[in-house]
């Protein structure tokens, strides 16, 4: 069942949006070659309960950080760890979310350390880039599948691959409402996108296959022929006006 939020609801979900956003930029902004991926975590911890929020993530199907902190072939789910150290030329996902008054936001970005192959360039650029596509087909009257389909013909395009198995999702009191956003698909297809609806819009995409696979930890969600992945995300709202991006400051 779809929650559909009124016109306030939307308005209070912006609080947590704004701190999401700027949780994830400010991780972001600290990551350098030395840091490990549970000092990032603990930080992100730090400043969302600095501002009387709590971490969404954190105890979520039992899951142990604040973030997800997904390195190179690590697509996404990522447990922050004192000897996972950062190196110069790492991609790393980041994917955080603060809950203010009762509601969830969350947000992905893939931050590239010092430079990178012009291959994972590619993969930054257009990942980020079909996530645009794909929030820009969020208006009313519209299907999930015109989502999805943008994502994948952005994502198709530089012949990045798609994974299958994780999708973005709808958003409101809880992390994981309905319906699941497939980042795939055919126009026109599936669900109706009406006025009220909240998502988070998130590709995941490969530079080599879109197979994965999931770590004996249980979480870590690897490529399996170990090349680079890339996650962006943000929470949106569908208005009559359009998408309404709510992670951002
Ligand atoms: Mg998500």
């Amino acid at each position: 069942m779809v929650n559909l939020k009124s016109p306030q609801e939307i308005e209070e979900m912006k609080k947590c949006g704004e701190l999401s956003a700027r949780v994830l930029r400010m991780a972001g902004e600290i990551l350098r070659p030395g840091i490990s991926t549970l000092e990032i975590d603990e930080f992100i911890e730090r400043v969302i309960r600095m501002n009387g929020a709590t971490p969404s993530f954190k105890g979520l199907y039992g899951f142990p950080g604040s973030a997800c902190i997904s390195v190179n072939d690590e697509v996404v789910h990522g447990i922050p760890k004192a000897s996972t150290i950062i190196k110069e030329g790492d991609v790393v996902s980041i994917d955080t979310g603060a809950t203010v008054d009762g509601w969830v936001g969350d947000n992905a970005w893939t931050f590239a350390v010092g430079p990178v192959s012009s291959r994972t360039k590619t993969l930054l650029e257009v990942t980020e880039a079909s996530m645009w596509a794909g929030i820009e087909q969020a208006v009313p009257g519209n299907h999930l599948g015109d989502i999805g389909h943008a994502i994948q013909e952005v994502a198709e395009s530089a012949k990045l691959g798609i994974l299958r198995e994780y999708t973005g999702h709808g958003v409101g009191r809880v992390m994981h409402e309905d319906p699941n956003v497939f980042n795939y698909g055919r126009k026109g297809s599936g669900m109706k996108l009406e006025v009220g609806m909240v998502l988070a819009i998130e590709p995941m995409l490969t530079e080599g296959t879109f197979k994965v696979k999931t770590m004996p930890d249980g979480w870590t969600v690897k490529t399996q022929d170990g090349k680079n992945a890339a996650h962006f995300e943000k929470t949106i709202a569908i208005t009559k006006d359009g998408p309404l991006v709510l992670t951002q400051e």
